[in-house]
């Protein structure tokens, strides 16, 4: 019987976790080695985009049972967390066919996404600032965006008010096992005994669990994308905007600036995990929102910034327990699209520690997949932006 719990990471995933158990009534503490949403990681630096539509099979239902989640969370957590329910627009260039794009809409109906096509005139009625040069895009209106700090504080808030421990400044420094269990976890301040553990220290999950004497290896390695955000500009787009064949995702947030994401990497930093400015990350990327946006051109870049994701071998999470060590799950590896998946992680993971029938169903995303051993796709994508 499991009773408390300790949970390593407050970015989103870990503070979702934490949040999902306390509502169980367990005894859960979270312990962060800096601050909750904590700077250079991922959750902090997150475009905060929302969205089900170019998923990974695997992963589909854990976004979409989110989304519905996402639509409520102000609710439940008591907190604005700026939740825009604006949808996704992907837009398509000349080189796309009317049928193709169809296509992808059919394909989307099958898989249970709504979807639907707009031509170069509903485009220009419904989004006049967005260039001309797109005859055909595909509007999801599942999807959005919010704000990826503040919907991080507030899973670990809700989570404190319901009982939760929340350690800042503690570093875990190595997980403690026995005879093929977990014990406890080990900090610079304390030995905390436990019944679980769930490691949901973004990229730096893999030192901890590395450590540790298990066969299965965990195949995650850094990505440090760079975003860029402008000054203020009145509002010009109202929805989330991607285009196919192309990083750039862009958005428009509640502070009137235009951010720019998608996988434009960072320079390197000091070290693995860390990245500095790129020029020509945003040259390219400015380039980009250009091309689609061209007012953006009276609107400066104000300032870059960058954070941490776990990118994992084959682009999509890894979640659940590990079969040689009990009372150990990982929640980790989830690339740049893991800020969509939060609620419905932190539910699945919840129902997972305390043995419960899983309200979810997810199937090939535990470590297991990887028991053969793997290697990093050579050219391996960061998949769809945001
Ligand atoms: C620039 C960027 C843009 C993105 N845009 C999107 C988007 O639009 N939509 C989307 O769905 N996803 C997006 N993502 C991906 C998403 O943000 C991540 O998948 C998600 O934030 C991962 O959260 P996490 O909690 O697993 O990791 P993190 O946020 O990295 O949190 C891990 C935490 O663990 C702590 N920690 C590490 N080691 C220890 C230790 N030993 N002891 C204690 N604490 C420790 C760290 O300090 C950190 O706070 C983006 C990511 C980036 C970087």
């Amino acid at each position: 019987m499991i009773n408390e719990v300790i949970v390593i990471g407050g970015g989103i995933i870990g503070s979702s976790i934490t949040y999902h158990l306390a509502q169980e009534g367990i005894k859960v503490t979270l312990i962060e080695k800096g601050s909750i949403g904590n700077t250079g990681a991922a959750s902090k630096a997150s475009a905060g985009g929302l969205r089900e539509n170019d998923r990974d099979s695997r992963e589909l239902s854990l976004a979409q049972a989110s989304l519905k989640r996402w639509s409520e969370l102000e609710h439940e957590l008591n907190a604005d967390i700026e939740y825009s329910p604006v949808g996704q627009l992907k837009l398509f260039k000349e080189a796309h066919s009317k049928n193709q794009v169809k296509e992808i809409i059919d394909d989307n109906k099958n898989n249970g996404i709504e979807s639907y096509l707009l031509d170069k005139n509903s485009i220009a009625n419904e989004h006049p600032s967005i260039s001309s040069d797109f005859p055909y895009g595909i509007f999801y209106p599942n999807g959005g965006h919010a704000n990826s700090l503040l919907a991080t504080t507030a899973f670990a808030n809700a989570a404190k008010s319901l009982g939760a421990i929340i350690k800042t400044g503690e570093q875990v420094l190595n997980i403690s096992y026995q005879n093929g269990e977990v014990i406890g976890v080990k900090t610079q301040n304390d030995l905390i005994p436990c019944d679980a553990v769930v490691n949901a220290a973004g990229i730096w999950s893999e030192v901890l669990h590395n450590s540790l004497q298990t066969e299965y290896k965990l195949p995650i390695k850094p990505r440090i994308p760079q975003m860029s955000a402008t000054f203020p500009a009145p509002q010009l787009i109202n929805t989330v905007i991607s285009v196919e064949g192309t990083k750039l995702s862009l958005k428009q947030t509640k502070d009137g600036k235009l951010r720019a994401g998608g996988g434009y990497d960072s320079g390197p930093g000091h070290n693995k995990f860390t990245g500095t400015y790129s020029e020509k990350s945003l040259t390219e990327q400015r380039k980009a929102v250009l091309s689609v946006l061209p007012e953006a051109q009276s609107y400066a870049v104000d300032f870059t910034y960058n954070g941490a994701e776990a990118e994992s071998i084959d682009g999509v999470p890894i979640i659940g327990g590990v079969p040689d060590l009990k009372n150990y799950f990982l929640a980790t590896g989830f690339s740049g699209h893991g800020f969509t998946l939060a609620p419905a992680i932190g539910q699945y993971i919840a129902e997972l520690i305390q043995d419960k029938e899983n309200t979810l169903t997810i199937n090939g995303l535990n470590i297991e997949r990887f028991r053969d051993g793997a290697k990093f796709y050579e050219n391996r994508g960061r998949g769809h932006p945001g």
